[in-house]
């Protein structure tokens, strides 16, 4: 399968998140939001679930049906590299509902955990 990665890498997805889904620890902070989003695209709430801090995470992820993610954009990337313990990801993701288009802008913040990216949490930007 070749199918694009929906996170917007322009690689595969079994060459991108795919193996993050499947257990595969992130490198940094931005893949783990990358894969984050393509999760909430492909609908694998059980994948953003896990990768959010215990401390922050509801109870349970939802997945939101009504909603369809169109595209990511990665603007801002500080910290989370490997020799960081935070990382912080500035992104703008687009989606699209049956009454029209969407987008959402937010700067989130991440921890390694055990030696695991995990979310955090985030301020949510105003859209532009
Ligand atoms: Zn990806």
């Amino acid at each position: 399968m070749t199918e694009d990665c929906p996170c917007g890498t322009g690689q595969a997805y079994s060459a991108c998140c795919g193996p993050l889904h499947d257990g595969q620890a992130a490198a940094t902070a931005e893949q783990l939001m990358r894969s984050r989003y393509s999760a909430y695209a492909l609908g694998r709430t059980d994948y953003v679930f896990r990768t959010w801090h215990p401390r922050t995470r509801p109870d349970e992820v939802e997945n939101d049906t009504t909603l369809t993610w169109e595209r990511l954009e990665v603007l801002r990337s500080q910290g989370g590299g490997a020799d960081d313990l935070v990382g912080v990801v500035e992104f703008r993701a687009r989606y699209r509902t049956s009454v029209g288009a969407g987008a959402m802008h937010e700067t989130s913040r991440f921890e390694r955990r055990a030696g695991r990216w995990v979310y955090v949490d985030g301020d949510v930007e105003p859209t532009s």
